[in-house]
């Protein structure tokens, strides 16, 4: 901000030339005078306004900032766009300006580079991808008094395990911290329900139901208390005075809910791929009755006749609906037609006649249940499908063709090899799934979260 503030002025005005804001808000905290200044000076004559916050962490936030500029709150669970605010970065208002006007992509990142292990401490413009190890040598690092490396600040930062991770967009500080200036945590103690983890809370949270119902894995009272508005601030460790990693545990339990539902959401994806595929049977009378609907031509030829075929609710409710004798009289029509009386009754039943026609021998399914393979269709055309179905009804009509064994009316309805290749790969995809899925309840079954606590 004290550096450049022109460019991110710039890149404000373009972000309001988009997006027509009533107002435009730059918040910059109390103990940053030197920044206020700048940005005020080139804030001039533009209908910015410049306002300066208190520095009580975390009012960094993007919630907490929008609720201090504006008195505005963003509700649980929802987005700042829900309320009409957009919050953005100075960061980001630089790189829209560099974008835009200097046509650079974003390939860089302003570091700051601080701890008792360097010797050098400074902000630094590192191109992203850079070993932080070597940012870290730029620095002075004294690896004697290394105690601990972060990514990010005091409060909310990562330990960094290996000194050749890259920087990436979001690596906003490298702290180098001597074991003095960040000493190793105490053991975790059990919660004594103090309640000091909820007055810190700048999310308003229940931080030590949260903990508990973390350590019983039970989602749904997590997300029911409001996990996902956790900003991970660390305000509720901080203060703990038994030293629990409440953070940690946020976290973890975050990406255990993400990681099951995205295995849900593959799991119905891929059923419906399976659904959808060539060669799958359908599953229950719907999908049965718009397959027969769409492919049978005597089906078609009664609905436009009867209206009978498209099922008997449609037939027996509404304008137009048969009377009970007129229903039988279209039967007894139907039994002249196809001789079996007790065939029509089906077809009136299911509004189904050839449908097995369109899935091919082996796989008809009346009702969601499948039929064998010998009471399968045949792959022919309507007429002769019914014709040679009734004679093998009776017994008459043995070839190939009629027992469901002919190879080119197999072949009609069969998936190509690459077709079965594709379903052999979902299908394993959505075996792996449902065993995940399956393994998380019974984890869950294992160790029930006590239901005893208040
Ligand atoms: S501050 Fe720590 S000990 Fe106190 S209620 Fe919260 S989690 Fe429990
Ligand atoms: S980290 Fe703790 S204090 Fe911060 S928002 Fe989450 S629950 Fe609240």
């Amino acid at each position: 901000m004290r550096e450049r503030a022109r460019e991110l002025v710039a890149g404000i005005e373009i972000l309001a030339h988009l997006l027509g804001p009533e107002r435009v808000l730059i918040g910059i905290e109390d103990n940053k005078p030197e920044a206020i200044g700048a940005v005020s000076e080139a804030v001039a004559g533009t209908p910015f306004m410049v306002v300066s916050v208190p520095t009580l962490y975390p009012s960094g936030g993007e919630k907490q900032l929008i609720q201090i500029l504006t008195g505005l709150e963003v509700p649980s669970g929802g987005l700042p766009a829900d309320i009409g605010v957009l919050c953005q970065n100075v960061g980001t208002c630089v790189a829209v300006h560099d974008a835009v006007l200097l046509g650079r992509p974003l390939i860089s990142r302003i570091t700051t580079l601080t701890g008792e292990a360097l010797q050098r401490p400074m902000n630094v413009e590192a191109l992203v991808g850079t070993p932080i190890k070597d940012l870290l040598a730029f620095a002075g690092l004294d690896e004697r008094r290394l105690g601990r490396l972060l990514v990010g600040g005091p409060m909310m930062g990562f330990s960094l395990a290996d000194a050749a991770a890259p920087v990436i967009k979001t690596s906003n500080c490298l702290l180098a911290a001597t074991p003095e200036e960040l000493p190793a945590p105490p053991p975790a103690m059990p919660c004594i329900r103090c309640g000091d983890c909820a007055e810190a809370c700048p999310a308003s949270l229940l931080p030590q139901q949260l903990l508990f119902y973390a350590q019983g894995e039970d989602h749904e009272q997590l997300q029911a208390h409001n996990l996902f508005d956790c900003i991970e601030c660390g305000a509720c460790a901080y203060v703990c005075p038994s030293s629990i990693p409440l953070v940690q545990y946020y976290r973890a339990a975050k990406a255990d809910i993400r990681d099951l539902e995205q295995k849900q959401q593959k799991g119905r994806t891929l059923t419906t791929a399976l659904r959808a595929a060539p060669g799958t049977p359908a599953q229950g009378r719907g999908a049965e009755r718009s397959r027969a609907q769409s492919t049978c031509g005597e089906s078609r030829t009664r609905q436009g006749r009867t209206g009978r075929y498209t099922g008997r609710r449609r037939s027996g409710t509404g304008p137009g609906a048969k009377t009970g004798p007129e229903r039988r009289a279209e039967a007894a029509e139907d039994r002249g037609e196809h001789g079996s009386d007790r065939a029509a009754q089906s077809r009136e039943t299911t509004g189904r006649t050839c449908d097995r026609r369109a899935r091919g021998p082996g796989s008809a399914v009346a009702g969601g249940r499948r039929r064998s393979p010998a009471s399968a269709g045949c792959g022919a055309a309507g007429p002769a499908c019914r014709e040679r179905r009734y004679r093998r009804q009776e017994g008459q009509d043995r070839s190939s063709h009629a027992q469901g064994t002919d190879p080119q009316a197999r072949e009609a309805g069969r998936p190509n090899a690459d077709q079965q290749a594709e379903l052999a790969r979902l299908r394993e995809q959505l075996e792996q799934a449902e065993r995940a899925v399956a393994s998380a309840a019974l984890r869950r079954l294992r160790h029930p979260p006590c239901r005893t606590m208040p």
